[in-house]
């Protein structure tokens, strides 16, 4: 019994849950997707508060210049390129053999983010600055308008040294709360995961990271960081499954787009909608990305999330509507996944339900696809992805192939506009994944093809 009821009765309810506990591929879109302007209105967020994360990282970019010199060339603003995939589109099309009439397709390179290299430098460095921020002007040490660069000295550091920052993650999450929680000068605690790799843990030991392994899968994690982090009054839990701050960093995302977008020609207006496909955990990542994405494009845009076929956790708490009160395994499903990045049982309902209404719909990927389209974009783009992050690329032709998708196009009103489109796929992590570990991905996906 789940939530008082059998399976069957879920199942009857909810028709494509079959499908999902046997783990084959599916496409859901969103029945509850509004108009942007119903929609926005029921959000407590803001384009103010997204603004306002934007400016925070601004604050703090002489700092990141300075500490992280890899950094320098955008002057301590962590950003990815945007690309475009000519050659990588023309093998999908070849791979799926169906033709796929649109005007660019488009590569985020998430991946190749400075500092942690996934979509992960954007809301857990922002979380962290901003706990960083906080504390120096509760105790008067900072203020809005001193050059952050102060923060580079033996004072800051001492001063952080008595805080310590918690966090629960599958790995990446991890790696970059570790990695900047510790340049500031915190004590940090990560709680992993068992698919977290032994590669994330070496780096994060390596500058004086504590690592707490666990057995069991994302949620134990965070919840036993969660416990920890209660029981120490300096202690700060950063909140994957509820922050507003991860996610708002996430959403910062989507200012600077515009303006790659602007400077690559990609036009997105009336009769040229924009597609975007973001692989989800447990859902910030991709929904603060999403969030800002609708901020700035409203109904121009249609955003849809990957999740792998074994974790299916947003679409069950968005189909249902139960969120966070059900989790794949109540269903049979297990969370093994390849995607390490996305093998989350229980989605976060902060996310399900701020991102209820805007959300074009979600599909799954199994791990065999990912593997293909990770040696597909090495061969055809040069790039190396980590599974996870290739959980956005069938994403298209799902729309073209499946009837579901079909009927998408059809009730938005866009076959006369598809020619026009642009469709972003999000890389979301890849460029710190060892050499080694990274042929190991790419022969799996030569195997398959
Ligand atoms: C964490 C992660 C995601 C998804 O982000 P969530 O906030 O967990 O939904 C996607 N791809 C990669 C590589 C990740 O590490």
């Amino acid at each position: 019994m789940i939530l008082g009821r059998s399976i069957e009765l879920w199942q009857q309810e909810y028709p494509l849950l079959t499908q999902m506990i046997n783990t084959t591929e599916v496409f859901w879109t969103n029945p509850n997707y509004k108009d942007y302007t119903d929609a926005i209105s029921k959000i407590p967020l803001t384009e103010e508060d997204v603004l306002g994360a934007e400016a925070r990282f601004k604050r703090f970019a002489p700092y990141i210049a300075k500490v992280f010199p890899e950094t320098k060339e955008r002057d301590g603003i962590i950003e990815s390129p945007t690309i475009k995939i000519p050659r990588m589109k023309e093998q999908m099309e070849e791979m799926f053999n169906q033709k796929m009439i649109c005007e660019n397709m488009l590569l985020k390179c998430d991946s190749h983010l400075a500092i942690s290299g996934s979509i992960k430098a954007r809301g857990g460095i922002y979380e962290v600055l901003k706990h960083a921020e906080d504390l120096a002007f509760e105790f008067g040490m900072l203020s809005i308008e001193d050059d952050y660069l102060i923060l580079d000295s033996d004072k800051f550091k001492e001063f952080f040294a008595r805080y310590t920052i918690v966090v629960g993650s599958t790995g990446n999450l991890g790696l970059s709360i570790g990695i900047m929680s510790a340049k500031l000068g915190f004590k940090v605690t990560v709680h992993m995961s068992a698919e977290a790799k032994q590669w994330k843990k070496d780096i994060l030991r390596s500058i004086g990271v504590t690592v707490i392994e666990y057995l069991s899968d994302y949620s134990k994690a965070v919840e036993e960081g969660r416990k920890q982090a209660e029981k120490d009054p300096v202690s700060y839990f950063v909140d994957d499954e509820n922050s507003k701050s991860l996610f708002l960093g996430y959403a910062v995302a989507a200012l600077r787009l515009r303006e790659q977008l602007k400077d690559l020609e990609v036009v997105v207006d009336e009769t040229h909608p924009l597609f975007v496909y973001l692989p989800c955990g447990v859902g910030g990542g991709p929904g603060g990305v999403a969030f800002g994405l609708k901020l700035i494009y409203k109904n121009l845009v249609h955003c849809f999330f990957a999740e792998p076929t074994h974790s299916p956790c947003m679409l069950l708490g968005c189909m249902t509507g139960k969120h966070d009160k059900v989790c794949v395994q109540d269903f049979g499903i297990d969370n093994n996944t390849a995607a390490d990045g996305l093998a989350v049982g229980r989605a976060s309902r902060f996310v399900g339900k701020t991102m209820g209404d805007l959300l074009s719909g979600i599909y799954t990927v199994n791990d065999n696809m990912l593997y293909r389209m990770l040696s597909a974009l090495a061969d055809t783009e040069g790039i190396y992805l980590e599974p996870s992050a290739l959980a956005g690329a069938p994403g298209v032709f799902n729309l073209f192939m499946t009837e579901a998708g079909q009927q998408y196009i059809k009730d938005q009103e866009l076959n006369s506009k598809m020619q026009n489109a642009s469709h972003i796929i999000w890389a979301t992590g890849g460029n710190m994944v060892p050499k080694a570990e990274m042929n190991d991905y790419y022969r799996k996906g030569v195997g398959l093809v």
